[in-house]
Parts: structure tokens; sequence; C-alpha cells
């Protein structure tokens, strides 16, 4: 027999989006099964997010105590053990799969380690090496996620990587070619560099970090300049040759055909949805865009109203706390609650040196959406912390509207953009003014107060600016 079991909500990949709306709905009293073809925690987890934090972190360490003399510390013979850091990476990645696989346990949420493919609207086939059961669900969520796009002349495989061998390497190697100077690659690329490798980055616009404003992007190609990462810009590459000592690629810029060799070869040039193949979308009645995107209304539901979708395969970033957001939006949805996305205040953050984060509008974007702003930008160079900590490149931006003062974006270049901009996102989700931050009492020595210091500048009287 090959009956259908039945299910209330069949989520389809354990990544940020899925695990995160399968833990909602579970707790909001739906029976859930989650499938999950590779392993709980999907990109972001296991060859994502966390996996290259845990390694830009190690070279910032290696970094530091290299650069330690401006506080008189000094140190001879600092060496890097990469094995020992890809240990470190993995031990960070295995205590945070193994802790979703706990929390889904928790939640009752039964997890099937395998593929699924829609059979037609209500059905789906879950199959690994030894079943294949059918399921009939009342509701489902795709959170499939995506792939990194393969070029045609750059195929994956020996010396070409993609940012999955990228985080994997078993040592630090000579040189690197990037090709795509995106937030990935950018990360990538600088990490590496500060652990030695000579990085040379291809980048086909005319800056790195195309979706940063310039005058932050600027601070991060001073720096990477620091550790002699090459970047070209208006740069396409054309070619890729390999044998078992290196990697050369063909490029052209300004009409001149040029080529560089290298250990390998990193193409970061943006991933792809995981909406294609023998996955059933027509079957199921679910509409894409050209590109592959999963097509939803603004509580995710799809053209087949049984069906929701969240995280990488919907349009808009591809950031790991988009798909979270937007997985719970849909496990409330699927429950009946009126929950609905509202973008304004979603995050944006590069983790390069210095790190750079925004949150809703920039000020080009603000005036072409026609609104009328003031705004400010103070510098780390201003705050006590920041020249403490021996940081103080960089500056907090707010945007402000001129009528009545409500903040509506931030940039941050600088140590800690990442941690800073979740003040600034929390003003603009509750709709806070100015002087809701300049009136916040920031602690001394901070971070902090650098924001707290933007926002009384914007307002006209800051202190520690003439
Ligand atoms: P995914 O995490 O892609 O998970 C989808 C899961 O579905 C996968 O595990 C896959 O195996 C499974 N699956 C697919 N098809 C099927 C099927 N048919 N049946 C069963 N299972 C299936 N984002 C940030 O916000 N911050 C960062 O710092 C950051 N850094 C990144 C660094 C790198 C190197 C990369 C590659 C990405 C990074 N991202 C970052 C992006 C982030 O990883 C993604 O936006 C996020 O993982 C998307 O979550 P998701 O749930 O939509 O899908």
């Amino acid at each position: 027999g090959d009956a259908s079991l039945d299910i209330d909500t069949l989520v389809i990949g354990a990544g940020p989006g899925g695990y995160v709306a399968a833990i909602r709905a579970a707790q909001l009293g739906q029976k859930v099964l989650i499938v999950e073809k590779a392993e709980v925690g999907g990109v972001c987890l296991n060859v994502g997010c966390i996996p290259s934090k845990a390694l830009i972190s190690a070279a910032h360490q290696f970094e530091n105590a290299q650069h330690g003399d401006v506080f008189g510390v000094s140190a001879e013979n600092v060496k890097v053990d990469f094995g020992k850091t890809q240990e470190f990476k993995n031990s960070v990645v295995k205590k945070l799969t193994g802790g979703v696989a706990g929390l889904l346990k928790g939640n009752k949420v039964e997890v099937f380690k395998g593929e699924c493919m829609f059979i037609n609207e209500t059905e789906a086939r879950l199959f690994n090496d030894n079943e294949a059961p059918r399921y009939r669900f009342k509701h489902c969520i795709i959170a499939t996620g995506s792939r990194p796009i393969e070029l045609k002349p750059f195929p994956f495989g020996g010396r070409i990587l993609s940012s999955t061998e990228a985080l994997s390497l078993p040592e630090v190697p000579k040189s690197l070619v990037l090709i795509g100077g995106g937030y990935i690659g950018a990360e990538l690329g600088q990490m590496y560099s500060k652990f030695g490798t000579k990085v040379t980055i291809i980048e086909g616009m005319d800056s790195i970090l195309p979706g940063f404003d310039k005058d932050m992007t600027r601070l991060v190609a001073k720096n990477m300049a620091k550790t002699n990462i090459e970047i070209i810009t208006n740069a396409k590459a054309e070619s890729a040759e390999q044998n078992d000592k290196e990697v050369t690629v063909k490029y052209s810029v300004n009409g001149e055909t040029k080529e560089i060799s290298a250990d390998y070869l990193l193409v970061t040039v943006g991933r792809r949805p995981n909406t294609d193949g023998d996955f059933g979308l027509e079957l199921a009645g679910v509409e894409v865009t050209d590109r592959g995107l999963i097509k939803v209304d603004h509580q995710g539901r799809t053209s087949n109203p049984k069906i929701f979708a969240i995280g990488d395969v919907v349009p808009g970033p591809a950031l790991a706390h988009k798909a979270s957001y937007e997985g719970k939006v849909a496990a409330e949805a699927i429950s009946g609650l009126p929950s609905a996305v509202d973008y304004k205040a979603i995050p944006a953050v590069c983790f390069t040196d210095p790190e750079c984060a925004s949150v809703g509008y920039t000020e080009s974007e603000a005036k072409e959406k026609g609104y009328k702003v003031k705004v400010g930008k103070f510098p780390y160079a201003g705050n006590g912390r920041a020249l403490s900590l021996n940081q103080s490149e960089g500056f907090v931006k707010i945007v402000a509207k001129e009528e009545n003062d409500v903040v509506i974006g931030a940039q941050i270049v600088g140590v800690e953009a990442s941690n800073l901009i979740a003040e600034l996102g929390l003003a603009i989700e509750m709709g806070a003014t100015l002087e809701d931050i300049s009136l916040t009492i920031h602690a001394h020595p901070t971070l902090g107060e650098i924001v707290m210091e933007t926002a009384e500048l914007v307002e006209g009287h800051p202190i520690h600016v003439v």
C-alpha cells in the first residue's frame, strides 16, 4: 500500500527559515513534520553564516596576536595551525546544529532525513535510502533555500571552489583569486588574507560590496589594501584552466585581456533558489518568477493557498534572519493569526573588517522615495571606547524625516557595526524619533554612545563635535 499519511504542516528544508517555522507551528498546536535532505540547520549553520564567522574570528585573533605593538604587547612566532582552526569551526557548527535538533525534538516536531518532492497540490513524497512515505498535508511551508550559482566557464571542482569548499580548506592557501566582490566573497577573501593568503578580487562593478554606500565600502577597501588584497574592478572573468599545481584565470579589463594564477579560484557570484529539478512545484500549483523565486503574498502564501514559501526561495535579500522572520509569519498565518511581513526594519550586515551594517533607508533611497530627510554622521574617532579599542575608523549615520524626526534609516561602518545596528532597527520598528535615542542614557564608555551622539548631531545639538 501507498496510502498517504496525514500531517498538519509539512516543512521542507531545515535551515533558519524551515526550522524556525516548524517550531513556531508546533508551538501553535500544529502537528509538524520537517524534511531535510542534508543537515539540520541548513546553509546558515553548516556552510554559511556560522562557519564563516567562526573562521573570521580566528583570523582576527591571528591578526591581533601579530599586531599588539600599539598596546605594548608583542608576541613572537605567532603561528596558525589551520587544522585546529577548522576543528574550532566544526565544533561551533556541531553545537548549534545539535541545539537545533534538540529544539525540534523538544517541540515535538518530527524530523525526516531525506528528500521531498511534490506529487500534487496536497501531497508530497519523502524518500531516503530506506523508505519513501507519501504524505497528505493540510499546509506546507517550502524552505528549500539556495545554492551557489555555478558559471559555465568555472565549473566547481578541483581548484575551482564555491563558498562551501572555501570554508573547509585543509590549509591556508598561498594565493586565492576571487570572482565576485559581494559580501560572501569580501568576507572570505579578507579572512584568508588575514591568515596570509595573497588574495585578488575580480569584480564586475566599479566597487566591492555594491549593496552598501560607497563611503562605507571605501573604508573596507582601504583596510583590504593593508593585507595586500588586490581589487580589480570593472573586470570580467572569462575562463579558467586548472592543473595539479594551480588554476589560471583569464579576465578582461578596459578591453585588455589579462591572466592570473593562484592555488584556488573562489567563485561567489550569487545564489540560486532550490526550486528547480524534480521538486515538482508545477505539480503543486506553485508559481515561480523567471528567476525561479517563488511568488508569495504578505503572509508567504504561494499561488497554492495551502502552500507557503519562506527564505532564500522567495524574493528579497538572501539573509538568515529574513528567512526566520518569514518562517514565524507563515507558521502564524497557517494557524489563522493575522501576521504579515513588514520589511522596513530588516538589517543587512557584512562581516568584513570594518563591518558594514544598514537598516531601513539609506539617504539616497529615502530621497528617491520622496522623503525630506535630515542626516548626520558621527565618527568612531570621537568615541572613547573606540579609541581605547584602537578601532577609531568608521561612523554611524542616521537618516530621519525632516518634518518629525522619525528615524527611517541608519548605516554603520566600523567595529561591532553588526551589533550596534540592532538599536537602530528597534528605533525604526517602533517609529522612534531622534530624541528617543538621544534621551536614552547610554553607558559610558561604550560604542553605543556613538549612536546616541549621532542622534544628537542630527537633532542639531551634539556635545562632542563642533
Ligand atoms: P537554507 O539555509 O538554504 O536551508 C535550506 C535547506 O533545505 C537545506 O538544508 C537543504 O538541504 C534543504 N533542502 C533543499 N531542497 C530540499 C528537498 N527537496 N527536500 C529536503 N530538503 C531540501 N546570512 C546572514 O543573514 N548572515 C550571514 O552572515 C550570512 N553569511 C553567509 C555566508 C555564506 C558563506 C553563505 C553561503 C551564506 C550566508 N548567509 C548569511 C545567507 C544564509 O545562509 C541564507 O540566507 C539562509 O541560510 C537561508 O535560509 P533558508 O532557510 O531559506 O535556506
